[in-house]
């Protein structure tokens, strides 16, 4: 088969009223702007029809849909896209029509001007919820100041890879799936395209609060070590405080004689460690958790079948 040269990478999981409605969009759009194109599908074990959907739709362009053994979670099933696809950039983007499909040619456009990547930036985030929005705010501020790689903010998965960029990421096998990060950690030049998010108008969003705070701390303890070594410097300026009040208290009491009031003091003090210690107890169980799912050296994920549709040509 001839490489297309734009592969367009949708994860799927319980979209069946979505998938029409995507492809009487993206396949018109693609064909206003690239010569050749596959459309590969990544399905995230959905339970639904969403296979049948796919497989249904009138058309002849060429699409592949790789089905996994069960669901693994979207970021999961951005690597198995990634791996599979065979285009000369890669463009991942939700199936839900959230993401405006015209900002596709403006990613080639700027591709073919030389950038290896072009990143979507969403204008607005209307659509999400207070919490969610503030989550995401604070999430973005501390990532930034705190992790080594350059993470834009309101930057999403909704962007084009290059080649280069797509088999760079491919290396990296590592078991923590922060996204945003790893297609960030290769590097390459880049330009951002802002866009304006849409409603989902059918199914429903797959987050919830809890996946979006382990995703938080995903990106957190996956892309940085801060939390770990913030310790030793904690511990140390402790050491030394305790070690003034220390001198400070056999002054005192050299000078004026012994008095044993301070009860609420030790208890103070004896809780606020104990939190520490346990806090600091749980920031290593982040990483050692994180690194035992990594030494067990587990596949990322494990595909059922593979279907090729139209791919003949
Ligand atoms: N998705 C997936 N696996 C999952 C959850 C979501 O492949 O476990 C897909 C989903 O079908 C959609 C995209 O990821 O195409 C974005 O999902 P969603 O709309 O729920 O996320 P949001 O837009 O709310 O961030
Ligand atoms: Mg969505």
């Amino acid at each position: 088969m001839l490489i297309p040269e734009i592969t367009l990478l949708v994860c799927v999981y319980n979209e069946e009223d979505n998938i029409f409605p995507f492809l009487d969009e993206a396949i018109p759009t693609l064909k206003s702007c690239t010569e050749s194109f596959e459309i590969l599908f990544i399905n995230d074990g959905s339970k639904d029809n969403t296979i049948e959907r796919i497989k249904k739709y009138p058309t002849n362009v060429p699409i592949r849909i790789i089905n996994f053994s069960r669901n693994f979670g979207k970021e999961v099933a951005l690597t198995a896209g990634l791996d599979y696809s065979k285009g000369k950039a890669v463009i991942p983007i939700d199936v839900d029509l959230q993401l405006p499909l015209n900002t596709i040619p403006i990613f080639i456009e700027k591709w073919k001007q030389g950038y290896l990547n072009v990143i979507g930036i969403r204008k607005n985030r209307d659509y999400e919820g207070r919490v969610e929005r503030t989550i995401t705010h604070w999430f973005y501020k501390i990532i930034d100041r705190i992790s080594n790689i350059q993470i834009i903010p309101n930057a999403g998965d909704y962007r084009l890879l290059d080649r280069k960029v797509v088999e760079e990421i491919k290396k990296m096998r590592e078991h923590t799936r922060f996204m945003k990060g790893i297609f960030s950690y290769p590097g390459f030049t880049y330009t951002t395209v802002t866009y304006e998010i849409k409603k989902r108008e059918r199914g429903t969003s797959k987050w919830s609060f809890w996946k979006l705070w382990n995703f938080s701390l995903d990106g957190i303890f996956g892309f940085t070590t801060i939390p770990l070594r913030v310790w030793s410097y904690f511990g140390f300026t402790v050491c030394l405080v305790s070690f003034i009040y220390a001198l400070l208290s056999i002054l005192k009491t050299l000078i004026s004689g012994v008095d044993t009031p301070g009860y609420t003091t030790t208890i103070v003090f004896i809780l606020f460690f104990g939190g520490i210690q346990l806090i600091s107890v749980g920031v290593l169980g982040e990483y050692i958790g994180r690194i035992f799912d990594q030494v067990k050296q587990r596949p990322l994920y494990i595909v059922d079948n593979e279907i090729i549709l139209n791919n003949e040509k």
